[in-house]
């Protein structure tokens, strides 16, 4: 339940970049003129408005768990604040520190002003701001419960600063998208420590199969506190994407949340493997997605 919500809100921000939100600027654009004043506070809605500049957002904002929230109350602009709340840490005691609040935040403004449109129902900055929190952590959750790691060794010599190495591999079925992922944690030495792999539902294509075997494998890594990592793939398309070099269709969310991951760490790296390094990994990956159906 909490992954479809994470997809709505991947679809909403996609929305939102491309200017398709029903808010009230957008509809005057499209000469539909009712309703186009924002409902907290009757100013003309627009999405810089409605999300970061209106008083009611900035209220939700405010009081948000971030160690540098001011990044993102200084700009009146949503596409700055966006970009800049990939520097934003979330602070405990919320229990979310493992992705940004910000897309949570953001949705459930939008689900507030929705509930005063259509339902007449009121809720505050602060309720709001529980909500997006209480989301972001039941998917985080949801998250930990779909994957299993292993520790190999506890090797004393491995320091938080230490360069590790992570192998990443992901397998998957078209007829029914499901993937397996998986993650070897190596030293600098070559010697493995520490594995892991998941499965993943509703997954379009084996790209973002890799995608998501390499962004839980950076989640894995910033659980351990590790900040530098050198990880390779056997999917050199994605490689090249995350370099910055190609796009890829489809997976965009989980580009942003891999860039978003990297913030929090001193050093990544990220490189090609040939599938003949990368059997392990592999190997792990096609094993967790039988256990999955076995399950089922
Ligand atoms: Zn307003």
């Amino acid at each position: 339940m909490a992954t479809t919500q994470l997809n709505q809100i991947r679809v909403f921000l996609w929305k939102i970049i491309k200017g398709a939100l029903p808010i009230g600027a957008n509809l005057e654009a499209r000469g539909l003129t009712a309703n186009t004043k924002c409902v907290f506070c009757g100013l003309q809605e627009t999405l810089d408005h409605l999300f970061i500049s209106c008083q009611f957002a900035t209220s939700v904002w405010e009081a948000a768990p971030f160690s540098n929230v001011q990044a993102t109350l200084e700009t009146t602009n949503f596409t700055s604040a966006l970009q800049a709340s990939r520097k934003l840490v979330n602070l405990p005691p919320t229990g979310v520190h493992l992705i940004s609040l910000f897309p949570w935040i953001v949705w459930t403004i939008w689900l507030t002003r929705n509930q005063r449109i259509f339902q007449n129902r009121e809720f505050d900055g602060s309720a709001t701001l529980t909500k997006a929190i209480t989301g972001a952590r039941e998917w985080q959750q949801a998250q930990q419960e779909v994957h299993r790691a292993i520790e190999l060794q506890t090797d004393p010599e491995i320091q938080p600063t230490s360069t590790i190495i992570i192998n990443t591999d992901a397998a998957w079925k078209e007829k029914t998208k499901t993937a397996g992922i998986a993650w070897i944690f190596y030293d600098v030495n070559g010697k493995p420590f520490r594995q892991g792999s998941g499965t993943e539902e509703w997954v379009s294509s084996p790209i973002m199969a890799e995608a998501l075997a390499i962004r839980e494998a950076l989640l894995q890594a910033q659980g351990h506190g590790h900040i530098n990592i050198a990880i390779r793939s056997d999917a050199q398309i994605l490689i090249r994407a995350i370099n910055g070099r190609d796009q890829i269709k489809g997976i965009y969310g989980i580009l942003q949340d891999i860039h978003n991951l990297t913030c929090y760490l001193s050093t990544s790296v990220f490189s090609f493997i040939s599938r003949k390094d990368n059997v392990a990994a592999d190997n792990l990956a096609k094993k967790a997605m039988l256990n999955f159906f076995n399950c089922m």
